[in-house]
Formats: C-alpha cells, structure tokens, sequence
C-alpha cells in the first residue's frame, strides 16, 4: 500500500576510531536531515545516531559535542569495541523512528541514496538495499576480494545481494523482526534477506573515504568472510563429503593397478612412493576435513553459549533526554544531556 505519510527517519552510523572524518560526517548527514525535513518527507524528531564502538581516539568525546550542541544527534556508547557487525545491530536497535537507514561513518556511500530509499519506502517497501553500481575508487585489491566473496557466498548458496554491503533503509517492522535472530556470529547482509517482506534496490556510487584508514584490515575482512560463509552455508561440509569420495575412488584404482602389477605384470612393485605419496595426501584431506568440521563446532559452540551480543554503556542526545527526563527527573546531578542506561 503506497502512502506518503511524513515519517520520522534514523541514521544509523557505527563509528570505530572515525575522528577524522566525524565532523564532515556529522555536518552533511545533519544538513540532510534538514534537507529533508524542509522537503516534507520527514519529522523534526528524526535523528542522526552515531554508535561509539569502543574507539581509542576522540570518537566519543566528538559525538557528545554533536549532542550538546543541539543537533539532531545521538549518541550510543558500547562498553569496548564488538565489532562493525554488533555496532550497527545496536544503533538499530537503538533507534527509534519508522524507517532507520544504516551507513558507514567514512561517506563512502553517498548520502543522497537515502532520499530515494525513501521513495521506495514510501512505495509499500520495507528493505531498501543500497548497491554500489561501480567501485572503482577502491583499491583493486579491495574491489577483487569483495566481489570474489560476493560471487563465492552466492555459489555456496547464500542469498545475499551483490555488492550490497550494510547500506539500507529498514522499516520499523523489519527492524522488529531482525530481533528475533539471536546468532551471535553475525553477518547482516545475510540476515536481513531472510527476513522478507517487499525489498527494493538503489543503485550509487562509491566513493573514496572522505578521511582516515580502513577499520577492515584484511584480518577483520577474513574474519566476516568466515562467519558469512559457515553461518549462512553448509556447502564446505558438503565438499568434504565430496572429496572423500573422490579420494575413495582415487585410492580404489590405484588398488585395481596395484593388483594387475602384481598379478599380470609379474613385475615387483617398486619403491615406497606409492605408499609414501598417499599417506601423505590422505594426512592432508583429513586436516582439511577435521578444520572444516571444527570451523562448524567452533560456531555452534559459541551460539550455544548465546553471550550478548554487545553492551551500551552510555546514551547521549536529545531523544535520550527525553526519556531521561521521564525516567528521573531528579537526578539534577547528572549533565541532562547525558545519562547511562541500556
Ligand atoms: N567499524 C566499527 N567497528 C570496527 C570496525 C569498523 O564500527 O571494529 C565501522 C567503521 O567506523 C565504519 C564502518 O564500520 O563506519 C566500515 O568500516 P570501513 O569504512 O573502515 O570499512 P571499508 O569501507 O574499508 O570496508
Ligand atoms: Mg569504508
């Protein structure tokens, strides 16, 4: 059902040691709130909530200068850094509003996708995946590892979105459903597919970090590689399966060969090779098989454990003040702008 309603939006921003780029970051997505906002399309209310990962440099301290100094931001701190994956989940979970589009801090992506995603919203859509059209400002190693995940988590038989990476409109139900998955190993763009509901894409640009480095070193980038791939496919066990029969049939035509040597070649069969080689081959497919099982065991013994996945320490901004106004009007000892809570 198509409906035109203003709506209060949330930007959702995960920020781990972005001081460079955070005043730039603060000021466009700030003057696009107000630009849309003078366009109709979304509430006063709407907010801009930057989640402090645990960074070491002046992140937070920048974020609580935003909030003081009255602009439409909030700020959520995490007890230590979790992660880009934890981060973002806690600001959604955070936000409130009808729609809340998550982002990078780095403006990468370009901004002014958002207003599109909300003609999709407003057309009855609940997810609106941002796709980087061309990546040609990354680093050609950047470019080829991604798309090669892409197109590997795909063939494993994952659904996700090509070059979709955590830049996306979601409405307040999607938001609510995302709740319901409680993995701790957590890979969004994998998630937020199976949720369902009507999706759309918006196509964009790529580009360069406006400042500072990557927060993905290559480390990090294996890391979500890993948690993608064994927590949204089982096609790595499969090919266990799959090679041991092919070593099976291997090792049954080199008996066939051994038998006819011995028996119609009556030549003595020579040298260790041929037991050397296979024993050492077969040693390797066992490794491998054991370290992929062990990879799955790994997973299900952290799931099963279902730690939380991340805590907020402390919440700043205007909507907070709101409910800390609510809550204790009066702990007057407390800055109002700040308060610590979940
Ligand atoms: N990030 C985070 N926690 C981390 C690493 C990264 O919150 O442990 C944030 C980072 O601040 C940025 C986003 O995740 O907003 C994406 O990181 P980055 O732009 O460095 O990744 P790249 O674009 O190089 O893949
Ligand atoms: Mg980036």
């Amino acid at each position: 059902m198509a409906t035109t309603a203003v709506i209060r939006l949330s930007i959702v921003v995960p920020c781990y040691n972005e001081q460079e780029v955070l005043p730039e970051t603060c000021a466009q997505m700030t003057a696009l709130l107000e630009r849309l906002q003078r366009a109709g399309k979304i509430t006063a209310r709407s907010r801009v909530y930057f989640v402090d990962d645990g960074s070491r440099d002046e992140t937070w301290s920048l974020i609580c200068g935003f909030a003081r100094d009255g602009l439409p931001v909030v700020g959520v701190k995490l007890s230590r850094n979790r992660g880009h994956q934890n981060a973002l989940l806690a600001g959604l979970f955070a936000a409130e509003g009808d729609a809340v589009v998550s982002i990078d801090a780095d403006l990468q992506d370009d901004l002014d996708a958002i207003e599109t995603m909300l003609d999709r919203f407003h057309g009855g859509c609940d997810v609106v995946y941002g796709v980087r059209a061309r990546r040609e400002k990354d680093s050609v190693f950047k470019r080829f590892t991604a798309e090669s995940f892409y197109r590997l988590l795909s063939a494993m038989g994952a659904q996700t979105v090509f070059n979709h990476a955590d830049y996306r409109l979601m409405s307040r139900r999607a938001v609510e459903a995302l709740r319901d998955f409680r993995e701790v190993n957590l890979y969004l763009r994998g998630i937020v597919p199976l949720i369902g509901f009507r999706s759309a894409v918006v196509e964009y640009h790529r580009a360069s970090r406006f400042a500072g480095e990557s927060k993905y070193p290559l480390r990090k980038m294996v890391a979500l590689a890993l948690d993608a791939i064994t927590s949204f496919s089982v096609v790595p066990l499969r090919l266990i399966s799959f090679l041991g029969m092919l070593v099976f049939a291997g090792s049954m035509a080199v008996t066939v060969w051994a038998l006819w040597v011995a028996l119609v070649n009556d030549r003595v069969v020579p040298g260790w090779a041929s037991i050397v080689l296979p024993m050492y081959f077969l040693g390797g497919v066992q490794l491998l098989a054991l370290g992929a099982i062990g990879e799955y065991l790994g997973k299900l013994y952290v799931e099963t454990k279902s730690r939380p996945r991340f805590f907020v320490e402390q919440i700043v901004g205007k909507v907070a003040q709101e409910s800390f106004r609510l809550q204790a009007g009066a702990a007057q000892q407390v800055e109002p702008w700040t308060h610590a809570g979940r």
